[in-house]
């Protein structure tokens, strides 16, 4: 059986990545410089800050293969323009090629868009297409709100966003939702806004149709689902208030939950309460929470061993650890095969 974690990001990238993105910021305020250019980063520093830290804990825990993107809190879409993001999205995802290039059976991609407050989310469709199709990435990061805690943006069910879910459709790669920093101070980033954002994801495609009019589109809500396999009872309830068709062939065939949830009672009631089917494995590690639990010993985000301890048979675990994501993320599927696994 292979475990693999589906919910990875950088964010222990060289520092002279994140020196550019302090300079790019600089620009912003003083447009008549000269605009920085991105890092020249060697294979030794990423080799350095990938060794010590995802590959040490995969190898230490036990997982085989990370589906790994970008930093998401320094996606920060509402910085600066459109042209801001573009350049600074790019910049990130080439930087997941190399690692995926130096550590092929570790790490397979999945990119960051360049969204930007206000602007139309196809113009994200190039870059999804450079990484999917040039760089052999598997699927992307969507955020929801790229004002950044101020949900500017229409709900994901609006046609605003069907040009781009037509070209994942073609390319057949799902999205994790995925929020980024929060400039609203109302919003602690991980702890509110994130969790936020995921139970808001899923209330819109309770709300709405999606899913009729693209039947094969695929999301992962991170973080565990945010709040509703806690709350499962109130979305079957809305549902049915709303007039929806039962959660499990209105929402269910096209959203699956991460198991970013970092203590043993929690899973242990998202896998009581959600199908099986629609859980992948994910730690999110070294990333929102990254001390260890003192009830336990041991690090809060390492999810394996709450699996692990799961009265579950062995058939199950495996698709918690591989089939789902294989199911998932076909172009994942794919590679795997090519290699034999
Ligand atoms: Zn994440």
């Amino acid at each position: 059986m292979l475990i693999i974690d589906c919910h990875g990001h950088y964010t222990t990238a060289p520092a002279a990545h994140q020196a550019f993105r302090d300079r790019q910021i600089a620009h912003i305020k003083d447009p008549g410089s000269p605009a920085p250019m991105p890092a020249r980063i060697g294979d030794d520093e990423i080799r350095e800050t990938i060794e010590t830290h995802q590959l040490k804990l995969q190898k230490q825990r036990g997982a085989d293969i990370t589906i790994f993107s970008p930093r998401a809190s320094a996606m920060a879409h509402h910085v600066g323009d459109e042209s801001v993001s573009q350049t600074w999205t790019r910049a990130c995802n080439d930087l997941i090629k190399r690692v995926t290039d130096l550590y092929p059976d570790n790490f397979v991609g999945v990119c960051q868009l360049p969204q930007s407050p206000g602007v139309p989310i196809a113009h994200s469709i190039a870059e999804l297409t450079r990484c999917v199709s040039e760089l052999g990435f598997i699927g992307c990061n969507l955020n929801p709100d790229p004002s950044g805690g101020h949900w500017t943006a229409p709900p994901l069910t609006d046609r605003h966003w069907y040009p781009f879910y037509e070209k994942m459709v073609e390319l057949d790669v799902p999205a994790m939702i995925h929020v980024s920093g929060s400039c609203n101070p109302n919003f602690h980033a991980t702890g509110a806004h994130y969790i936020n954002a995921d139970t808001t994801a899923f209330m819109q495609f309770l709300e709405g149709d999606l899913f009729k009019d693209f039947p094969s589109l695929r999301f992962i809500i991170p973080h565990g689902g945010g709040a509703v396999p806690y709350h499962w009872g109130r979305y079957r309830g809305l549902a049915d208030m709303l007039k929806r068709p039962p959660l499990r062939e209105h929402v269910m065939k096209n959203v699956f939950f991460d198991t970013c949830v970092y203590h043993q009672p929690g899973i242990d009631l998202l896998v009581e309460v959600i199908d099986l089917d629609n859980i992948l494995f994910g730690s999110e590690m070294v990333g929102a929470v990254r001390g260890i639990d003192p009830t336990t010993g041991h690090y809060f985000d390492d999810t394996k061993r709450y699996i692990d301890a799961l009265a579950l048979s062995a058939e199950d675990k495996r698709r918690i650890f591989e089939g789902n994501a294989r199911r998932v993320y076909p172009r994942l599927d794919a590679k795997l095969t090519a290699r034999g696994l």
